[in-house]
């Protein structure tokens, strides 16, 4: 039985003609700066960015790790979604690594934190308090694309009051593709929404289907800082060329081809809406939330992985589309939810209160 695997674009293949390239890659010693494959996709992606250089790394994890440490000293603190992955899903590692306070801020369903909630967070010059040195945001969140006005608003506002600006783009590729406008190309988008941004990073392991890597990108001051941080870490690589030429083939040739995985994204709602019991609650680029109602999540992923298809979640269960799963895997994965309702259907408000207890 063949799996459709949703649970993340993570989890994708190398192709053959990825493959390839990573056979061809010529190598050297990256630590001593002499891989030309590193170095080429190091200024490939700096240049699609617009940034002055970028430094490849290991994990996206690791990249947003480095870049809050190269703008903020210990004692300095970040401004942070409650919600964000570099605040929740990374172990605290600035707070932890770096001494870096984190100051999260609540976020509504499109990911973004109120400007006035970050003025307010923002703290003044006096030793009661930690001294506010950046402001990090997330795009596309939960799938969500981040809107022109609010990037544009909330990074005006942190440069007014002195802040530097962080973007944890690891899906930013996917943001770029739906947000281009009409005959616009989605690297001139990226570009767009990096200018915003003093530091970015992007992810080349998600959507853009390369087995292993990120990037910063940045000032070549706050990339050199970035390296020794990256060294400390432990991510300093040797002949990492094999991977770089699997991200730079994914820069070449997977970037328009994420207009796909949204297109699937659509597919999946729309063969998920009206089931009884289910609530799609959103379906933004490669991404599809649902709400499962009387805690029946569970047994539905369970009903899902016997017939092959996986997912995650509880209460709400995440589906991400990806350059391994067809439109037919797609209707495969509808179909089993459809059946999952079909014989066992919600039990309605009167049967559940008559119940022989
Ligand atoms: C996956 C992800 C990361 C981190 O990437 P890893 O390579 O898994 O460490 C950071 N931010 C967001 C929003 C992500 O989805």
């Amino acid at each position: 039985m063949k799996t459709i695997d949703l649970r993340s674009d993570t989890v994708t293949q190398p192709t053959a003609a990825m493959r390839e390239a990573m056979m061809a890659a010529p190598v050297g010693d990256d630590v001593f700066g002499d891989d030309p494959s590193v170095n080429a996709l190091q200024a490939h992606i700096a240049a699609i960015t617009g940034k002055e250089a970028a430094l490849f790394m290991p994990s996206g994890t690791q990249s947003n790790l480095c870049a809050i440490l190269a703008h903020c000293a210990r004692g300095d603190e970040y401004i942070v979604g409650q919600n964000a992955h570099t605040y929740r899903y990374e172990g605290g590692g600035a707070a932890v690594f770096g001494s870096v306070q984190p100051q999260p801020l609540n976020q509504d369903a499109q990911g973004r934190m109120a400007l006035d909630a970050i003025e307010a967070a923002i703290k003044p010059d006096d030793m009661h308090f930690a001294r506010t040195r950046l402001l990090c945001l997330e795009n596309t969140w939960n799938g969500h694309p981040m809107t022109d006005a609010y990037l544009q608003d909330a990074t005006q506002l942190a440069r007014e009051r002195g802040l530097a600006t962080h973007l944890d783009g690891a899906r930013l590729f996917n943001a770029a593709v739906a947000t281009a406008a009409p005959g616009q190309s989605a690297l001139a988008r990226v570009r767009e929404i990096a200018d915003l941004f003093d530091s970015l990073s992007v992810c080349f392991s998600k959507g853009l289907g390369a087995p292993v890597g990120s990037a910063l990108c940045g000032s070549q001051a706050l990339i050199e800082r970035a390296r020794r941080i990256r060294k400390m870490a432990g991510g300093g690589l040797r002949q990492a060329g094999v991977l770089a030429a699997a991200a730079h083939h994914a820069l070449d040739h997977h970037v328009n081809r994420l207009a796909d995985d949204h297109a699937l994204t659509q597919r999946l709602a729309g063969g998920l809406q009206g089931i009884e019991g289910l609530t799609v609650r959103s379906a933004q680029t490669n991404i599809v939330f649902v709400d499962v109602a009387d805690g029946r999540g569970p047994a539905l992923l369970d009903h899902l992985k016997a017939d092959g298809v996986l997912a995650t979640g509880l209460i709400g269960l995440r589906f991400v589309t990806h350059l391994n799963v067809d439109a037919a895997g797609i209707d495969l994965a509808i179909a089993s939810v459809r059946d999952f309702f079909a014989r066992a259907p919600v039990a309605t408000a009167g049967a559940r209160g008559n119940g022989p207890y």
